[in-house]
């Protein structure tokens, strides 16, 4: 039973009045461990295919059974589960979560299938392509070519049946193109089954057999070697297109290079419904991540609370010690409190003033981090200590102005002293 089975498999698209045969009665059978290039030239329908394949998208008609599975019917929930468990994807823009160290985002698949062991599998598939030592990275901190990498180990996090990349070289030099298809191959050959769309011949001609589409049929379909053997191998990319078009009738040659080498396209709207639909969820089981400026918060906030209440427990208890009762003083007769009374007092007013400022240096504090984190998918642990910081600066900047309210509608009430 092959791994992917596809028969009369047609995509249409409803342009305005007229209808795009994006996928014209495709079939096609690929086997468990094989290694297939999809090429064709801008239009032919090879992102079209990869989406369906890749259960992103479902055929307007035709049937699509993979692993023995009819699954051209099955709906977003469903379809959403065989991607976590059963494919995996590498984009020519990576789609990795830029906040998220390498082996976080080579653990989001896990996240989704609520593995609770992730780290261990993340970092062997980073080894598989050769990243271990960039497991605490972040992808602004990786080259181009390590970025791909870490979104290959992500791709095969899972064990899949299968990989499917659209494009992987085409953000990439050749040379760094050159290793990543070293990693396919390699992958392949430890019984991966890779399914790969690309525009390069070149590249093409790395797998082991070629799916040449146009105006979304299949055109040519043939081991590489057949073709190799017939045509000599694909000249290198960098030439210019008139030298690397071989002679009349090739037509894989010609198509495959098609003159002018594309211009990358721009990400789907599926690659881009995957990655945004999917990172935040993903992201809230990433490990707790810290936010400059939390800490300071809650350290002024803690200090700020702790000197009000001191402060205010002090005046109380000075006053309780002297028996000191502003009400009690006698006019006539007036008489200093006693002066430890009156420094002790001072002081304790200054620590309560000094716990305001310090609470509103928690509140600033605690709005810049609570920013941060707002802006990093997934950090709800920075959220949370930016939220602690300011409402301990909240709270004691609020006490003083709700008594000092009270105190104003007391007044403005008679409250003080009218009813004796
Ligand atoms: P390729 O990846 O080979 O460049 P695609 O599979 O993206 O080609 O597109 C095949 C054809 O289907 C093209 O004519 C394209 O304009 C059309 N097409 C693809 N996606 C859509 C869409 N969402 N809406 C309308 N037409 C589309
Ligand atoms: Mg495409």
């Amino acid at each position: 039973m092959p791994l992917i089975e596809v028969r009369a498999l047609t995509k249409l698209y409803q342009m305005g009045d007229s209808v795009v045969r994006a996928l014209d009665g495709v079939d096609l059978d690929i086997q468990r461990g094989e290694f297939v290039a999809i090429t064709g030239a801008s239009g032919s329908g090879k992102s079209t295919i990869m989406h369906l394949l890749g259960c992103l998208d479902r055929p307007t008609s035709g049937v699509y059974r993979l692993d023995g599975r009819d699954v051209s019917g099955l709906s977003d929930g469903e379809l959403a589960v065989v991607r976590n468990q059963r494919i995996g994807f590498v984009f020519q823009t990576f789609n990795l979560i830029n906040r998220a160290t390498a082996w976080e985002n080579v653990a989001v698949p896990l996240f989704y299938a609520r593995k609770t062991n992730t780290k261990a599998p993340a970092f062997r598939a980073l080894e598989r392509v050769g990243l271990a030592t960039r497991a605490a990275h972040q992808p602004n901190e990786l080259s181009g070519g390590e970025r791909q990498r870490v979104a290959i180990a992500r791709a095969i996090v899972n064990d899949p049946l299968l990989v499917l990349a659209d494009e992987p070289t085409g953000n990439l030099d050749t040379r760094t193109g050159e290793q990543i298809m070293e990693i396919f191959r390699g992958l392949n050959e430890q019984g991966v089954t890779v399914i790969m769309v690309t525009h390069e011949l070149d590249i093409a001609q790395q797998a082991r057999r070629i799916v040449q589409m146009r105006d979304g049929k299949i055109l040519l379909d043939r081991p590489t070697a057949d073709i190799v053997a017939e045509r000599g191998p694909a000249p290198p990319r960098k030439l210019p297109s008139v030298e690397t078009a071989p002679s009349a009738g090739a037509v894989l040659a010609t198509e495959g290079s098609m003159g002018l080498r594309p211009v990358a396209p721009a990400a789907s709207p599926a690659e881009v419904a995957v990655a945004q639909q999917e990172a935040p969820i993903a992201a809230s089981a990433l490990p707790p991540r810290m936010v400059r400026g939390a800490t300071p918060a809650i350290v002024c906030g803690l200090i700020a609370a702790a000197l009000c209440v001191l402060g205010y427990a002090a005046q109380v208890a000075l006053q309780k010690i002297y028996d000191y009762k502003p009400e009690a003083m006698d006019p006539m007769h007036p008489k200093m409190p006693p002066m430890p009374m009156i420094i002790g007092s001072g002081i304790a007013s200054l620590g309560m003033l000094v716990g305001i400022v310090l609470a509103i240096l928690a509140i600033v504090f605690g709005y810049g981090a609570r920013r941060r984190a707002l802006t990093e998918i997934g950090n709800w642990q920075g959220r949370r200590r930016a939220l602690v910081g300011l409402i301990l600066g909240w709270v004691v900047v609020a006490v003083p102005v709700i008594v000092i309210i009270l105190a104003v509608v007391k007044l403005a009430t008679g409250g003080f002293g009218g009813a004796k």
